[in-house]
């Protein structure tokens, strides 16, 4: 048996196309998403990152604003940035690139974004709303996993899924995400014990843990549904979390890195923005946009 794959590079080019679409939908109403990325500083990943968002926006019709700041920029003038964007009725989403230079504090910084702006879904107030079940704007990675997860297995209600790595920006919402979505959820970190044993019992195992090929294949318990978050740059090239050779004779579908969960990411930051605006509008939420 091999694993299918999850084409996450062809599921992200639908939901952009759809988001385009509904996009198109909203002009004839005199409304035009905005986004506004900020980005401080020179590190390289985040400009690659901050360049693709701003092309992928412009691309389904929404307007695209970009701050690039200098790495000495003063906390006050960075916050008195979102001010004005948090003003600013062509914003109706705001992305401070992470991470932040060390002189700024990053939590003041991302809660002094409005929430209903914060297409990130970092904002205290929307890590609570995710967790008491209100509606929320959730973190885009996360998201598109879910997304990818319910279009694989349908309903995941009952599944049991193991997510390895407790970060505010994948694990924690990921395992809040399968939670709501009625799964039995284990959170796997660098504390947990015989973690092999723990993954070999899930039916959807997500890894976001940061090393490369850190998952092997006799972990995984066989036709198991393997979601790989990790971007790992080594001398091979691009991988994931999971060593992928090994996963696929035993997983039952698997997303490759690259092509898989990140193409995903960026596609639901478009979509968060989209519902964003539709909310500001007093419109219902997009269908299939939020969870
Ligand atoms: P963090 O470094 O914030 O978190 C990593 C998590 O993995 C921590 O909870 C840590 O545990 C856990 N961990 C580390 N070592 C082990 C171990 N030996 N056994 C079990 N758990 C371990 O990373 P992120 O969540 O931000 O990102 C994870 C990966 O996802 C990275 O490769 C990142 O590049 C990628 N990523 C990809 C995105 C995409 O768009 N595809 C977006 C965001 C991230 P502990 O808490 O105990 O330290």
């Amino acid at each position: 048996m091999t694993a299918a794959i999850i084409d996450g590079k062809a599921f992200a080019a639908g939901l952009r196309a759809r988001i385009a679409t509904e996009v198109a939908a909203l002009a004839d109403r005199g409304i035009k998403p905005g986004l506004a990325v900020v980005l401080v500083g020179e590190d390289p990943a985040s400009q690659v990152y901050v360049r693709s968002k701003g092309r992928m926006t412009v691309e389904v019709g929404m307007a695209s604003f970009e701050h690039r700041l200098p790495a000495t920029t003063p906390e006050v003038e960075l916050l008195a940035l979102i001010a004005r964007l948090n003003a600013d009725p062509a914003v109706n989403g705001i992305l401070v690139q992470l991470p932040l230079p060390r002189h700024l504090n990053e939590a003041a910084v991302i809660n002094a974004i409005a929430p209903e702006k914060d297409v990130d879904g970092f904002h205290i107030l929307n890590v609570g709303r995710l967790a008491t079940g209100q509606r929320a704007m959730v973190p885009c990675t996360p998201l598109g996993c879910l997304m990818l997860l319910r279009d694989r297995l349908g309903d995941l209600a009952g599944k049991r899924a193991v997510v390895i790595g407790r970060s505010n920006i994948v694990g924690k919402p990921m395992a809040q995400l399968l939670l709501r979505d009625n799964a039995t959820v284990t959170v796997a970190h660098s504390r947990t014990a015989d973690l092999p044993a723990l993954c070999r019992e899930a039916d959807i195992l997500v890894a976001a843990v940061g090393r490369a090929e850190f998952v092997k294949g006799n972990w995984i318990r066989p036709g198991a549904t393997v979601i790989d978050v990790g971007i790992n740059r080594t001398e091979a090239g691009l991988v994931g979390d999971v060593d992928f050779t090994s996963a696929l004779p035993v997983a039952g579908a698997i997303t490759p890195v690259p092509g898989g969960v990140g193409p995903m990411t960026i596609a639901c930051l478009l979509a968060n923005t989209l519902t964003a605006t539709a909310r500001a509008n007093g419109l219902p939420d997009p269908e299939g946009l939020t969870p």
